[in-house]
Protein backbone atom coordinates (compact mmCIF):
# COMPACT_ATOMS: atom_id res chain seq x y z
CA UNK A 1 0.00 0.00 0.00
CA UNK A 2 2.99 2.20 1.19
CA UNK A 3 4.40 2.24 -2.43
CA UNK A 4 6.65 5.78 -3.13
CA UNK A 5 5.23 7.76 -6.08
CA UNK A 6 6.85 10.27 -7.36
CA UNK A 7 5.05 13.38 -6.40
CA UNK A 8 5.90 15.81 -9.93
CA UNK A 9 4.59 13.85 -12.64
CA UNK A 10 3.68 15.50 -15.65
CA UNK A 11 -0.12 14.33 -16.13
CA UNK A 12 0.31 10.78 -17.21
CA UNK A 13 -1.86 11.46 -20.15
CA UNK A 14 -2.23 13.44 -23.01
CA UNK A 15 -4.90 16.21 -21.91
CA UNK A 16 -6.99 18.20 -24.35
CA UNK A 17 -9.14 20.61 -23.15
CA UNK A 18 -12.93 21.35 -24.85
CA UNK A 19 -15.04 23.34 -23.45
CA UNK A 20 -18.67 22.49 -23.98
CA UNK A 21 -21.28 25.67 -23.63
CA UNK A 22 -24.17 26.68 -21.53
CA UNK A 23 -26.04 26.41 -24.58
CA UNK A 24 -24.88 23.16 -25.61
CA UNK A 25 -25.44 21.15 -22.65
CA UNK A 26 -28.14 20.49 -20.15
CA UNK A 27 -26.93 21.61 -16.76
CA UNK A 28 -29.23 24.02 -15.43
CA UNK A 29 -28.55 25.42 -11.66
CA UNK A 30 -32.21 24.53 -11.16
CA UNK A 31 -30.68 20.90 -10.25
CA UNK A 32 -27.59 22.01 -8.29
CA UNK A 33 -28.23 22.41 -4.59
CA UNK A 34 -28.81 25.19 -3.05
CA UNK A 35 -25.42 25.18 -1.00
CA UNK A 36 -23.16 24.46 -2.97
CA UNK A 37 -24.49 26.97 -5.61
CA UNK A 38 -23.61 29.50 -2.51
CA UNK A 39 -20.00 28.03 -2.39
CA UNK A 40 -19.15 27.61 -6.09
CA UNK A 41 -20.32 31.60 -5.73
CA UNK A 42 -18.28 32.74 -3.00
CA UNK A 43 -15.20 31.00 -4.37
CA UNK A 44 -15.45 32.33 -7.73
CA UNK A 45 -16.59 36.15 -6.33
CA UNK A 46 -13.45 35.56 -4.17
CA UNK A 47 -11.14 35.31 -7.34
CA UNK A 48 -10.89 31.12 -7.23
CA UNK A 49 -11.57 28.79 -9.39
CA UNK A 50 -14.99 27.26 -8.72
CA UNK A 51 -15.81 23.86 -10.50
CA UNK A 52 -18.97 20.78 -9.82
CA UNK A 53 -16.88 17.87 -10.35
CA UNK A 54 -17.16 14.20 -10.45
CA UNK A 55 -20.38 12.42 -9.86
CA UNK A 56 -22.34 15.21 -9.50
CA UNK A 57 -21.55 16.14 -13.40
CA UNK A 58 -22.10 13.02 -14.93
CA UNK A 59 -25.46 12.37 -13.28
CA UNK A 60 -26.82 16.21 -13.96
CA UNK A 61 -25.74 15.33 -17.42
CA UNK A 62 -27.94 12.07 -17.72
CA UNK A 63 -30.74 14.17 -16.40
CA UNK A 64 -30.47 12.08 -13.11
CA UNK A 65 -30.53 13.90 -9.51
CA UNK A 66 -27.33 13.47 -8.00
CA UNK A 67 -26.98 12.66 -3.89
CA UNK A 68 -23.74 14.59 -3.65
CA UNK A 69 -22.18 17.83 -4.98
CA UNK A 70 -18.86 17.82 -5.12
CA UNK A 71 -16.32 20.93 -5.28
CA UNK A 72 -13.17 21.46 -6.95
CA UNK A 73 -11.06 24.60 -6.27
CA UNK A 74 -7.68 26.25 -6.61
CA UNK A 75 -8.40 27.82 -3.23
CA UNK A 76 -6.22 25.99 -0.39
CA UNK A 77 -8.30 24.32 2.45
CA UNK A 78 -6.83 27.04 4.28
CA UNK A 79 -8.68 29.82 1.83
CA UNK A 80 -11.85 28.21 2.05
CA UNK A 81 -11.87 28.28 5.33
CA UNK A 82 -10.83 31.62 5.66
CA UNK A 83 -14.37 32.67 3.07
CA UNK A 84 -16.43 30.44 5.05
CA UNK A 85 -17.73 30.99 8.58
CA UNK A 86 -19.32 27.63 8.47
CA UNK A 87 -16.66 25.75 7.54
CA UNK A 88 -14.24 22.81 9.33
CA UNK A 89 -11.55 20.81 7.60
CA UNK A 90 -10.65 17.15 7.70
CA UNK A 91 -8.39 14.06 6.70
CA UNK A 92 -4.73 14.58 7.40
CA UNK A 93 -2.79 13.50 4.57
CA UNK A 94 -4.74 15.31 2.43
CA UNK A 95 -7.09 18.15 3.35
CA UNK A 96 -10.38 18.75 2.38
CA UNK A 97 -12.85 21.45 3.65
CA UNK A 98 -16.73 20.82 4.90
CA UNK A 99 -18.88 23.67 4.34
CA UNK A 100 -21.56 22.92 6.47
CA UNK A 101 -25.47 24.25 5.72
CA UNK A 102 -28.27 22.87 8.57
CA UNK A 103 -27.64 19.00 7.37
CA UNK A 104 -26.20 19.68 3.74
CA UNK A 105 -22.50 18.99 3.69
CA UNK A 106 -20.67 20.80 0.82
CA UNK A 107 -17.39 19.02 0.12
CA UNK A 108 -14.56 21.38 -1.26
CA UNK A 109 -11.26 19.72 -2.59
CA UNK A 110 -8.33 21.82 -3.83
CA UNK A 111 -6.93 20.79 -7.05
CA UNK A 112 -4.96 17.07 -6.48
CA UNK A 113 -1.21 16.35 -7.96
CA UNK A 114 -1.12 13.49 -10.27
CA UNK A 115 1.17 11.65 -7.52
CA UNK A 116 -2.40 11.18 -6.00
CA UNK A 117 -4.25 7.53 -7.28
CA UNK A 118 -7.41 9.02 -6.04
CA UNK A 119 -7.74 5.91 -3.80
CA UNK A 120 -7.26 8.01 -0.67
CA UNK A 121 -4.14 5.09 0.14
CA UNK A 122 -1.63 7.02 -1.34
CA UNK A 123 0.95 10.01 -0.25
CA UNK A 124 3.04 7.78 1.79
CA UNK A 125 7.04 8.05 0.97
CA UNK A 126 9.27 5.63 3.29
CA UNK A 127 6.57 5.32 5.85
CA UNK A 128 6.27 9.56 5.78
CA UNK A 129 3.08 11.47 4.68
CA UNK A 130 4.12 13.23 1.84
CA UNK A 131 2.17 16.95 2.01
CA UNK A 132 4.17 18.92 -0.41
CA UNK A 133 3.43 19.36 -3.68
CA UNK A 134 0.27 17.41 -3.34
CA UNK A 135 -2.06 20.29 -5.06
CA UNK A 136 -2.21 20.31 -8.79
CA UNK A 137 -3.63 22.34 -11.57
CA UNK A 138 -6.94 21.23 -13.12
CA UNK A 139 -5.64 18.94 -15.66
CA UNK A 140 -3.44 16.80 -13.28
CA UNK A 141 -6.77 16.82 -11.21
CA UNK A 142 -8.58 15.49 -14.18
CA UNK A 143 -6.10 12.60 -15.21
CA UNK A 144 -5.65 11.09 -11.77
CA UNK A 145 -9.63 10.41 -11.83
CA UNK A 146 -10.73 6.94 -12.71
CA UNK A 147 -13.35 7.01 -15.62
CA UNK A 148 -13.52 9.89 -18.09
CA UNK A 149 -17.27 10.03 -17.30
CA UNK A 150 -16.08 10.94 -13.99
CA UNK A 151 -13.53 13.80 -14.70
CA UNK A 152 -16.11 16.43 -16.14
CA UNK A 153 -15.74 19.72 -14.81
CA UNK A 154 -19.17 22.70 -14.81
CA UNK A 155 -17.57 26.14 -14.13
CA UNK A 156 -19.67 28.14 -12.48
CA UNK A 157 -17.35 31.45 -13.59
CA UNK A 158 -19.62 30.87 -17.26
CA UNK A 159 -21.59 27.63 -16.88
CA UNK A 160 -19.76 25.58 -19.36
CA UNK A 161 -18.70 21.67 -19.27
CA UNK A 162 -15.12 21.25 -19.24
CA UNK A 163 -13.69 18.35 -20.78
CA UNK A 164 -10.25 17.22 -20.30
CA UNK A 165 -10.03 13.67 -21.15
CA UNK A 166 -12.97 13.04 -23.67
CA UNK A 167 -15.53 12.31 -21.07
CA UNK A 168 -17.90 14.44 -22.73
CA UNK A 169 -18.11 12.30 -25.43
CA UNK A 170 -17.88 8.91 -23.63
CA UNK A 171 -21.19 10.20 -21.75
CA UNK A 172 -22.44 10.52 -24.92
CA UNK A 173 -22.11 6.97 -26.13
CA UNK A 174 -22.90 5.75 -22.91
CA UNK A 175 -19.41 4.32 -22.13
CA UNK A 176 -16.93 3.87 -19.36
CA UNK A 177 -13.21 4.43 -20.11
CA UNK A 178 -10.43 4.60 -17.71
CA UNK A 179 -8.43 7.76 -17.50
CA UNK A 180 -5.00 6.24 -18.70
CA UNK A 181 -3.50 2.55 -19.05
CA UNK A 182 -6.19 0.28 -17.83
CA UNK A 183 -3.60 -2.30 -16.22
CA UNK A 184 -1.92 0.64 -14.51
CA UNK A 185 -4.94 2.21 -12.94
CA UNK A 186 -5.61 -1.11 -11.73
CA UNK A 187 -2.89 -2.02 -10.60
CA UNK A 188 -2.88 1.28 -8.45
CA UNK A 189 -6.04 0.65 -7.10
CA UNK A 190 -8.16 -2.56 -7.77
CA UNK A 191 -10.91 -1.24 -6.60
CA UNK A 192 -11.50 0.45 -9.62
CA UNK A 193 -12.43 -2.32 -11.06
CA UNK A 194 -16.15 -2.94 -9.05
CA UNK A 195 -16.45 0.70 -9.31
CA UNK A 196 -16.37 -0.12 -13.31
CA UNK A 197 -18.93 -2.92 -12.65
CA UNK A 198 -21.13 -1.23 -10.25
CA UNK A 199 -21.16 2.36 -12.52
CA UNK A 200 -22.48 0.32 -15.79
CA UNK A 201 -24.89 -1.31 -13.51
CA UNK A 202 -26.10 1.86 -11.94
CA UNK A 203 -25.99 4.19 -15.36
CA UNK A 204 -26.84 1.15 -17.76
CA UNK A 205 -23.23 1.94 -19.36
CA UNK A 206 -21.17 -0.44 -21.12
CA UNK A 207 -17.41 -0.88 -19.60
CA UNK A 208 -14.96 0.04 -22.84
CA UNK A 209 -13.37 -3.41 -23.96
CA UNK A 210 -10.04 -2.66 -23.06
CA UNK A 211 -11.21 -1.55 -19.50
CA UNK A 212 -13.27 -4.85 -19.02
CA UNK A 213 -10.69 -6.93 -20.40
CA UNK A 214 -7.63 -7.25 -17.13
CA UNK A 215 -10.50 -8.14 -15.13
CA UNK A 216 -9.47 -12.19 -15.29
CA UNK A 217 -5.98 -11.33 -14.81
CA UNK A 218 -6.14 -8.80 -12.31
CA UNK A 219 -9.25 -9.43 -9.97
CA UNK A 220 -7.59 -11.29 -7.33
CA UNK A 221 -5.78 -8.20 -6.66
CA UNK A 222 -9.08 -7.63 -4.64
CA UNK A 223 -7.72 -10.26 -2.26
CA UNK A 224 -5.96 -7.95 -1.09
CA UNK A 225 -7.64 -4.53 -0.84
CA UNK A 226 -8.36 -3.50 2.46
CA UNK A 227 -12.07 -5.05 3.91
CA UNK A 228 -13.14 -1.71 5.50
CA UNK A 229 -12.87 -0.24 1.77
CA UNK A 230 -14.73 -3.20 0.19
CA UNK A 231 -17.52 -3.15 2.60
CA UNK A 232 -18.27 0.23 1.67
CA UNK A 233 -18.05 -0.46 -1.88
CA UNK A 234 -20.30 -3.44 -0.91
CA UNK A 235 -23.62 -1.03 0.44
CA UNK A 236 -22.71 0.86 -3.05
CA UNK A 237 -23.09 -2.00 -4.98
CA UNK A 238 -26.26 -3.92 -3.27
CA UNK A 239 -27.88 -0.92 -1.06
CA UNK A 240 -28.04 2.05 -3.22
CA UNK A 241 -30.80 1.54 -5.61
CA UNK A 242 -29.47 -1.13 -8.04
CA UNK A 243 -28.57 -4.25 -6.12
CA UNK A 244 -29.85 -6.43 -8.30
CA UNK A 245 -28.34 -5.18 -11.69
CA UNK A 246 -24.88 -4.87 -9.39
CA UNK A 247 -25.16 -8.42 -8.91
CA UNK A 248 -25.83 -9.38 -12.37
CA UNK A 249 -22.97 -7.62 -13.70
CA UNK A 250 -20.71 -8.48 -10.41
CA UNK A 251 -21.14 -12.54 -11.39
CA UNK A 252 -20.63 -12.22 -14.93
CA UNK A 253 -17.90 -10.16 -14.17
CA UNK A 254 -16.23 -12.79 -12.57
CA UNK A 255 -15.59 -10.26 -9.77
CA UNK A 256 -17.95 -11.61 -7.27
CA UNK A 257 -15.28 -14.88 -6.50
CA UNK A 258 -12.53 -12.17 -5.66
CA UNK A 259 -14.81 -10.14 -3.35
CA UNK A 260 -17.78 -13.10 -2.19
CA UNK A 261 -15.73 -16.03 -2.88
CA UNK A 262 -17.58 -18.44 -0.41
CA UNK A 263 -21.17 -17.29 -2.52
CA UNK A 264 -19.42 -17.35 -5.65
CA UNK A 265 -18.68 -21.15 -5.46
CA UNK A 266 -21.95 -21.96 -4.61
CA UNK A 267 -23.39 -20.03 -7.43
CA UNK A 268 -21.14 -22.24 -9.37
CA UNK A 269 -22.31 -25.29 -7.94
CA UNK A 270 -25.11 -26.55 -10.77
CA UNK A 271 -25.71 -23.43 -11.37
CA UNK A 272 -26.76 -22.46 -7.57
CA UNK A 273 -30.44 -22.74 -8.33
CA UNK A 274 -32.50 -21.55 -5.48
CA UNK A 275 -29.84 -19.69 -3.91
CA UNK A 276 -29.37 -17.85 -6.97
CA UNK A 277 -33.13 -17.13 -6.95
CA UNK A 278 -33.33 -15.90 -3.49
CA UNK A 279 -30.66 -13.85 -3.99
CA UNK A 280 -32.19 -12.15 -7.02
CA UNK A 281 -35.40 -12.16 -5.35
CA UNK A 282 -33.46 -10.54 -2.09
CA UNK A 283 -32.15 -8.04 -3.97
CA UNK A 284 -35.49 -6.77 -6.22
CA UNK A 285 -36.92 -6.69 -2.60
CA UNK A 286 -34.55 -4.48 -1.42
CA UNK A 287 -33.98 -2.47 -4.59
CA UNK A 288 -37.96 -1.98 -4.18
CA UNK A 289 -37.70 -0.64 -0.44
CA UNK A 290 -34.88 1.85 -1.41
CA UNK A 291 -37.42 3.11 -4.15
CA UNK A 292 -39.62 3.33 -1.18
CA UNK A 293 -37.75 5.49 0.65
CA UNK A 294 -37.72 2.38 3.70
CA UNK A 295 -34.75 1.61 5.70
CA UNK A 296 -32.44 -1.69 4.32
CA UNK A 297 -29.92 -3.47 6.79
CA UNK A 298 -26.82 -4.76 5.49
CA UNK A 299 -26.99 -7.61 7.86
CA UNK A 300 -30.39 -9.13 5.64
CA UNK A 301 -28.34 -8.22 2.94
CA UNK A 302 -24.95 -10.52 3.59
CA UNK A 303 -27.37 -12.73 5.40
CA UNK A 304 -28.54 -13.37 1.90
CA UNK A 305 -25.57 -14.11 0.29
CA UNK A 306 -24.03 -16.43 2.29
CA UNK A 307 -26.68 -18.83 3.37
CA UNK A 308 -25.62 -20.93 0.09
CA UNK A 309 -22.59 -21.74 1.34
CA UNK A 310 -23.82 -21.73 5.53
CA UNK A 311 -26.51 -24.26 4.19
CA UNK A 312 -24.59 -26.54 2.33
CA UNK A 313 -22.02 -26.63 5.13
CA UNK A 314 -24.30 -27.55 7.73
CA UNK A 315 -25.93 -30.26 5.79
CA UNK A 316 -22.21 -31.81 5.12
CA UNK A 317 -21.35 -31.47 9.29
CA UNK A 318 -25.25 -32.66 10.03
CA UNK A 319 -24.17 -36.29 7.65
CA UNK A 320 -20.92 -36.20 9.20
CA UNK A 321 -22.87 -36.91 12.66
CA UNK A 322 -22.17 -33.64 14.25
CA UNK A 323 -25.28 -32.06 16.35
CA UNK A 324 -27.43 -29.99 14.49
CA UNK A 325 -27.12 -27.12 17.17
CA UNK A 326 -23.38 -27.18 16.72
CA UNK A 327 -23.39 -27.28 13.31
CA UNK A 328 -25.55 -24.30 12.65
CA UNK A 329 -23.38 -22.19 15.53
CA UNK A 330 -20.02 -23.85 14.28
CA UNK A 331 -20.49 -23.18 10.50
CA UNK A 332 -22.27 -19.53 11.02
CA UNK A 333 -19.16 -18.40 12.51
CA UNK A 334 -16.69 -20.16 10.46
CA UNK A 335 -18.48 -18.74 6.99
CA UNK A 336 -18.47 -14.97 8.81
CA UNK A 337 -14.74 -15.84 9.82
CA UNK A 338 -13.64 -16.53 5.77
CA UNK A 339 -15.84 -13.64 4.78
CA UNK A 340 -14.72 -10.52 6.96
CA UNK A 341 -11.13 -11.76 5.56
CA UNK A 342 -12.30 -10.24 2.51
CA UNK A 343 -14.86 -7.60 3.27
CA UNK A 344 -15.11 -6.24 7.03
CA UNK A 345 -18.68 -6.61 7.86
CA UNK A 346 -18.86 -4.43 11.25
CA UNK A 347 -20.08 -6.26 14.58
CA UNK A 348 -23.67 -5.25 15.11
CA UNK A 349 -24.43 -6.47 11.38
CA UNK A 350 -22.35 -9.81 12.37
CA UNK A 351 -24.60 -10.30 15.61
CA UNK A 352 -27.76 -9.67 13.30
CA UNK A 353 -26.92 -12.10 10.78
CA UNK A 354 -25.78 -14.98 13.15
CA UNK A 355 -28.85 -14.15 14.31
CA UNK A 356 -31.11 -14.23 11.11
CA UNK A 357 -29.61 -17.81 10.37
CA UNK A 358 -29.85 -19.41 13.71
CA UNK A 359 -33.54 -18.94 14.11
CA UNK A 360 -34.34 -20.29 10.47
CA UNK A 361 -34.46 -24.00 11.97
CA UNK A 362 -36.63 -22.86 14.37
CA UNK A 363 -39.13 -22.14 11.83
CA UNK A 364 -39.80 -26.42 11.48
CA UNK A 365 -40.58 -26.59 15.22
CA UNK A 366 -44.28 -26.03 15.78
CA UNK A 367 -45.19 -26.73 19.19
CA UNK A 368 -47.28 -24.09 20.99
CA UNK A 369 -44.72 -22.89 23.53
CA UNK A 370 -41.63 -22.49 20.82
CA UNK A 371 -44.45 -20.66 18.55
CA UNK A 372 -45.24 -17.98 20.58
CA UNK A 373 -41.81 -17.44 21.78
CA UNK A 374 -40.63 -17.41 18.20
CA UNK A 375 -42.97 -14.94 17.30
CA UNK A 376 -42.36 -12.56 20.80
CA UNK A 377 -38.03 -12.75 19.30
CA UNK A 378 -36.94 -9.48 18.80
CA UNK A 379 -35.49 -10.78 15.49
CA UNK A 380 -38.77 -12.46 14.37
CA UNK A 381 -39.80 -10.04 11.63
CA UNK A 382 -36.20 -9.96 9.79
CA UNK A 383 -35.76 -13.67 9.79
CA UNK A 384 -39.34 -13.93 8.73
CA UNK A 385 -38.63 -12.30 5.70
CA UNK A 386 -35.86 -14.52 5.27
CA UNK A 387 -37.70 -17.37 5.21
CA UNK A 388 -39.72 -16.28 2.46
CA UNK A 389 -36.92 -15.50 0.53
CA UNK A 390 -36.04 -19.26 1.25
CA UNK A 391 -39.16 -20.47 -0.82
CA UNK A 392 -37.50 -21.93 -3.82
CA UNK A 393 -35.22 -24.31 -1.19
CA UNK A 394 -38.77 -26.81 -1.28
CA UNK A 395 -42.45 -26.66 -1.59
CA UNK A 396 -42.33 -27.72 2.02
CA UNK A 397 -40.68 -24.04 2.71
CA UNK A 398 -43.31 -22.58 0.83
CA UNK A 399 -45.87 -24.54 2.93
CA UNK A 400 -43.86 -22.97 6.21
CA UNK A 401 -43.70 -19.72 4.92
CA UNK A 402 -47.53 -19.83 4.35
CA UNK A 403 -48.40 -20.94 7.46
CA UNK A 404 -46.30 -18.10 9.76
CA UNK A 405 -47.51 -15.57 7.86
CA UNK A 406 -50.92 -16.77 8.77
CA UNK A 407 -49.64 -17.68 12.76
CA UNK A 408 -49.24 -13.69 12.71
CA UNK A 409 -52.59 -12.70 11.53
CA UNK A 410 -54.71 -15.35 13.34
CA UNK A 411 -54.87 -14.01 17.01
CA UNK A 412 -53.06 -15.45 19.82
CA UNK A 413 -56.49 -17.78 20.94
CA UNK A 414 -57.31 -19.01 17.06
CA UNK A 415 -53.56 -19.81 16.98
CA UNK A 416 -53.47 -21.31 20.37
CA UNK A 417 -56.43 -23.34 19.45
CA UNK A 418 -54.75 -24.43 16.22
CA UNK A 419 -51.55 -25.57 17.94
CA UNK A 420 -52.96 -27.34 20.68
CA UNK A 421 -54.63 -29.75 18.31
CA UNK A 422 -51.37 -29.95 15.95
CA UNK A 423 -49.81 -33.32 16.31
CA UNK A 424 -45.94 -32.63 16.26
CA UNK A 425 -44.66 -34.83 13.40
CA UNK A 426 -41.53 -37.40 14.55
CA UNK A 427 -39.42 -35.03 12.46
CA UNK A 428 -40.73 -31.66 14.65
CA UNK A 429 -39.80 -33.73 17.77
CA UNK A 430 -36.37 -34.72 16.68
CA UNK A 431 -35.57 -31.29 15.38
CA UNK A 432 -36.87 -29.33 19.07
CA UNK A 433 -34.49 -30.97 20.69
CA UNK A 434 -31.46 -30.60 18.47
CA UNK A 435 -32.37 -27.09 17.75
CA UNK A 436 -34.69 -25.20 19.98
CA UNK A 437 -31.40 -24.01 22.34
CA UNK A 438 -30.04 -22.35 19.66
CA UNK A 439 -31.09 -19.15 19.97
CA UNK A 440 -32.47 -19.26 23.50
CA UNK A 441 -29.17 -19.36 25.05
CA UNK A 442 -28.30 -16.28 26.70
CA UNK A 443 -26.40 -13.47 24.96
CA UNK A 444 -22.77 -12.12 25.41
CA UNK A 445 -21.91 -15.56 27.53
CA UNK A 446 -20.02 -18.23 26.60
CA UNK A 447 -22.75 -21.19 25.45
CA UNK A 448 -21.85 -24.68 27.06
CA UNK A 449 -22.19 -27.14 24.22
CA UNK A 450 -23.65 -30.16 24.88
CA UNK A 451 -22.83 -32.85 22.93
CA UNK A 452 -24.87 -35.85 22.74
CA UNK A 453 -24.08 -39.46 22.00
CA UNK A 454 -27.02 -39.98 19.60
CA UNK A 455 -27.10 -36.31 17.85
CA UNK A 456 -27.19 -37.73 14.17
CA UNK A 457 -30.82 -38.58 14.64
CA UNK A 458 -31.77 -35.19 14.52
CA UNK A 459 -30.80 -34.74 11.46
CA UNK A 460 -31.22 -32.04 9.40
CA UNK A 461 -33.18 -29.22 11.66
CA UNK A 462 -34.67 -27.73 7.98
CA UNK A 463 -37.95 -30.21 6.31
CA UNK A 464 -35.42 -30.49 2.76
P1 LIG B 1 -21.62 7.79 -7.02
O1 LIG B 1 -22.75 8.29 -7.83
O2 LIG B 1 -21.73 6.37 -6.72
O3 LIG B 1 -21.30 8.63 -5.81
P2 LIG B 1 -19.15 8.90 -7.92
O4 LIG B 1 -18.45 8.81 -9.24
O5 LIG B 1 -19.59 10.22 -7.48
O6 LIG B 1 -20.36 7.87 -7.99
P3 LIG B 1 -17.60 8.84 -5.53
O7 LIG B 1 -17.06 7.68 -4.78
O8 LIG B 1 -18.55 9.75 -4.89
O9 LIG B 1 -18.22 8.23 -6.85
O10 LIG B 1 -16.33 9.63 -6.05
C1 LIG B 1 -16.37 10.98 -6.51
C2 LIG B 1 -15.34 11.18 -7.62
O11 LIG B 1 -14.02 10.92 -7.13
C3 LIG B 1 -15.50 10.24 -8.81
O12 LIG B 1 -16.44 10.73 -9.73
C4 LIG B 1 -14.10 10.23 -9.38
O13 LIG B 1 -13.85 11.36 -10.14
C5 LIG B 1 -13.23 10.29 -8.13
N1 LIG B 1 -12.87 8.93 -7.63
C6 LIG B 1 -13.55 8.20 -6.74
N2 LIG B 1 -12.95 7.02 -6.50
C7 LIG B 1 -11.85 7.00 -7.26
C8 LIG B 1 -10.79 6.06 -7.46
N3 LIG B 1 -10.79 4.90 -6.82
N4 LIG B 1 -9.81 6.39 -8.33
C9 LIG B 1 -9.82 7.59 -8.96
N5 LIG B 1 -10.78 8.49 -8.82
C10 LIG B 1 -11.78 8.23 -7.99
MG1 LIG C 1 -20.43 10.68 -5.49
Amino acid sequence: MTQAVPTSNPPAVPVHLRIVPREQHSISRKNISAASLRVLYRLNEAGFAAHLVGGAVRDLLLGGRPKDFDIATNATPEDVKRLFRNCRLIGRRFRLAHVVFGNEIVEVATFRGSSDDGSGDRHVVDGRIVRDNVYGSIEEDAVRRDFTVNALYYDIADFSVRDYVGGYEDLARRELRLIGDPVQRYREDPVRMLRAVRLAAKLDFSIAPEARAPFDELGELLLQAPPARLFDESLKLFLAGSGLKSFHALDSSGLLADVFPLTARALAFRGGGAFRAMIERGLAGTDARIAEGKSVTPAFLFAILLWGPLRAQVDREIAKGVDATLAWQRVSQQVMTEQTRHVAIPRRFGVMMHEIWLLQPRFELRQKKRVFRLLAHPRFRAAYDFLLLRADESPELAQLGEWWTQAQTAGHDALAAQLGTLVPTQADAADAEAVADITDAPKKRPRRRRRRPDASAGASPTAE
